[in-house]
């Protein structure tokens, strides 16, 4: 018999029923294959049918521990009763009414909300509907308000996919194989100088990359309109810069009028058991974005920026969905929930899930690093084939996992989890390692 949602939401282990894959994911899977656009990166075959706080039920009524949230989107977990209240209650008012171009109460509700929690003060916030969305709000803002065309993004990084986005990144080349010319005038450098490394990030005064390289033979730092970093790195690895090197940034930025502009779609929201990860090394960006985790699971995107660097003029930037107000009212919902406790819990579970992982390391030779904050944490393994056989055996015992970067499995579970349903996330990733193990 199928379990209410409280029933699902109390489980603190996966509940298997059928082979994995079942056969309906795999005609789910046959249909998909036949009809969806084949640029589309999937994983593994996991066909979700209904959700509540950290399990996810397939359509073969397996129920999985999603360790993934989505790909760190659902925040407060699978359909948390107060943001699908908060979405009914706006649904039955007002689906849509574009915000560009008249007064929509809410999205102004939302801007004054993200300026309370906004790890600057006086802010304004333009409201999109994605991650890459942000990121073109924030590319564009930086060049309009500074009069300049440079941007400086990293290796490794991740922005989304559009065309400014897809260009500021450069974590894979599959992302970029066969779509160029890309955007002009965006320049990368190694993230925190860990590649290529002129620095010694032990010592104050010695040079990074950025002034010994693109400054001194590629573009003057007059030229640059904005540096843009995620403080930690996502996609690319789960990657917690040093201190020392998101100071040089942010001091360079400052010294040379440059933006510096924080990606926290993946790292944002509490997800680091802080709301922003970028408060973990004390710094105050010019402008912040996120998406993902914002609104649970609803599209959306935003990008927040010092009040006086808003100078674009009337008409020279908008959208006809971003900030829709069925978005408007999950994201209000979200942060109230964040806010209160869900940070804290990050903050606290995301310790006993790091020190778990760690004792793994110890066991599991193969495991070469644990690294990460609060509930984004890395586990990086010594090749990608060990990495993908892991995160094969974990979906086979069912957890759900994603890799990142080259051979790192993140792990990104909703801020609602608790220590049952994390210990049982580690018996499973343990189990799936000695697995991996025996078979080898
Ligand atoms: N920026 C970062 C740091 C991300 O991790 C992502 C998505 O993974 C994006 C931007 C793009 O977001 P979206 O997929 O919503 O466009």
């Amino acid at each position: 018999m199928s379990l209410s949602y409280e029933e699902l939401a109390e489980l603190d282990e996966p509940r298997l029923v059928t082979p994995i894959p079942g056969p309906n994911t795999q005609a789910v899977v046959e249909r998909d294959e036949r009809v969806t656009s084949p640029s589309l990166p999937r994983a593994y075959a996991f066909a979700p049918e209904r959700g509540a706080g950290v399990m996810v039920e397939d359509v073969d009524g397996n129920v999985f521990l999603d360790l993934n949230s989505a790909i760190a989107v659902c925040s407060t977990g699978h359909a948390h009763p107060l943001v699908t209240e908060a979405i009914t209650r706006q649904a039955g008012k007002l689906l849509h009414y574009s915000a560009s171009d008249f007064y929509l109460p809410i999205y102004s509700e939302l801007c004054s909300r993200i300026d309370d929690i906004a790890p600057m003060t006086n802010t304004r916030t333009f409201l999109a509907n994605s991650g890459t969305e942000a990121v073109e709000a924030a590319l564009k803002l930086a060049r309009n308000h500074t009069g300049r065309q440079y941007a400086l993004a990293f290796f490794g990084s991740f922005h989304g996919r559009s065309y400014g986005s897809v260009t500021l990144g450069a974590s894979k080349a599959v992302y970029r194989a066969g779509f160029g010319p890309m955007l002009p005038s965006v320049v990368h450098a190694p993230y925190a100088d860990c590649l290529y490394s002129f620095s010694d990030l032990e010592h104050p005064d010695s040079p990074g990359y950025i002034e010994e390289v693109i400054f001194k033979r590629l573009i003057k730092p007059s030229e640059l309109a904005c540096i843009v970093v995620e403080p930690v790195l996502g996609e690319g690895g789960y990657v917690v810069p040093p201190r020392r090197w998101m100071e040089m940034l942010k001091s360079m930025c400052d010294e040379h009028g440059i933006l510096l502009v924080a990606d926290e779609v993946q790292s944002g929201m509490g997800r680091t058991g802080k709301m922003w990860a970028i408060e973990h090394f004390d710094i105050e960006p010019d402008i912040i974005l996120s998406g993902k985790g914002i609104a649970s699971g609803m599209p959306l995107g935003a990008m927040t920026a010092r009040a006086e660097l808003m100078t674009w003029p009337k008409g020279s930037h908008g959208s006809t969905y971003g900030g829709n107000p069925v978005s408007c009212a999950a994201a209000l919902a979200t942060i109230d929930l964040i806010e209160g406790e869900l940070q804290v819990n990050a903050a606290k579970i995301g310790e006993l899930l790091k020190d778990g992982l760690l004792q793994m390391a110890a066991r599991h030779d193969f495991i070469t690093e644990v690294r990460g904050l609060g509930l984004m944490l890395g586990v990086d393994f010594s090749s990608v084939q060990i990495a993908d056989a892991v995160e094969k055996a974990a979906f086979e015992r069912g957890a759900l996992l994603l890799q990142a970067g080259e051979r790192v499995i993140r792990m990104s579970p909703p801020l609602i989890i608790n220590e049952r349903q994390a210990d049982a996330g580690l018996r499973i990733f343990d189990q799936a390692c000695a697995a991996v193990t025996a078979a080898a």
